[in-house]
């Protein structure tokens, strides 16, 4: 199986005028075409870096990125993103907010309309067209955000912490919702995280950092059938979760 997004010995020192931070150090993994993976890692340890790079927005010091086999240069229509927050404009209604993911990335037409229309439907979201982002609840907000990325049918979609302004109920569901979407879709994903029971609960594989610069301390491939509910439930769920945090406490 060919890989969609392959990192290849990838360092990055910033330079600043109180000297150079090494955030990312000698990173190298490959994602599958269609995989969901997480990142965790300690806060500051350079994962909005990876990502940053991923992304083609920050060129690496060294290492590269190739997206699809090929050197990732700008490759800014293949790439989508969630954050922490919505970025929905408050005086567009729902289908607009959707509808201006396309018409920035010049992909606007019959095709793609018809597209966003059929995602809000089958989310949930198909009676609240029409509503302003502040009549939505912060789940649906957030499902909103995801379905406007959806729309332009992003080969990669690479999420940094979109959950974590969230409460942590809303958080939940919401985690579950967004993970059960994107498998539907079957979207390459790359979610960074620091919270690791949700990087357990959505990913088919977790990549463990260590503190700044970060390197790869391991990658778990996560064996919890995703069908049968909530990951959360299952008796294998504590297991992946102490192996983690003990890799993450050292
Ligand atoms: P994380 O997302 O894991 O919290 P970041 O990738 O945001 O970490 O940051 C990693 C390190 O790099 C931090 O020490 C941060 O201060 C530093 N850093 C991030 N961006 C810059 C920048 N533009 N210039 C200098 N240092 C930066
Ligand atoms: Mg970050």
């Amino acid at each position: 199986m060919s890989s969609m997004v392959q990192l290849r010995n990838i360092s990055m020192n910033y330079h600043s005028k109180e000297g150079e931070v090494a955030a990312v150090s000698q990173v190298d993994f490959c994602v599958q075409e269609g995989e969901f993976i997480s990142i965790v890692g300690p806060s500051g340890c350079g994962k909005s870096t990876l990502l940053s790079i991923i992304a083609g927005l920050l060129p690496p010091s060294s290492g590269d990125v190739l997206i699809g086999g090929e050197v990732a240069v700008k490759n800014t229509s293949q790439i989508g993103y969630m954050f922490q927050k919505d970025h929905l404009f408050g005086w567009r209604n729902i289908l607009n907010n959707v509808l201006l993911g396309l018409e920035i990335k010049h992909k606007k037409n019959a095709h793609t309309v018809a597209y966003a229309h059929i995602l809000l439907e089958k989310y949930g979201l198909g009676d609240f067209k029409k509503h302003r982002p502040h009549e939505l609840s912060g789940g649906m907000r957030q499902r909103a955000a995801l379905i406007r990325t959806l729309a332009t049918s992003p080969k990669i979609l690479l999420l940094d912490e979109p959950f974590s302004a969230l409460d942590y109920q809303t958080r939940l569901t919401v985690s579950d919702e967004i993970g059960a979407i994107l498998s539907a879709e079957r979207v390459t994903a790359i979610l960074v995280t620091h919270d690791i029971a949700e990087a357990i609960a959505l990913s088919d594989r977790v990549v463990v950092l260590s503190n700044r610069p970060a390197t790869v301390k391991n990658i778990h491939t996560i064996d919890i059938c995703k069908k049968e509910g909530s990951r959360r439930k299952s008796p294998k769920f504590a297991g992946y979760f102490d192996k983690i945090w003990e890799e993450l406490r050292q």
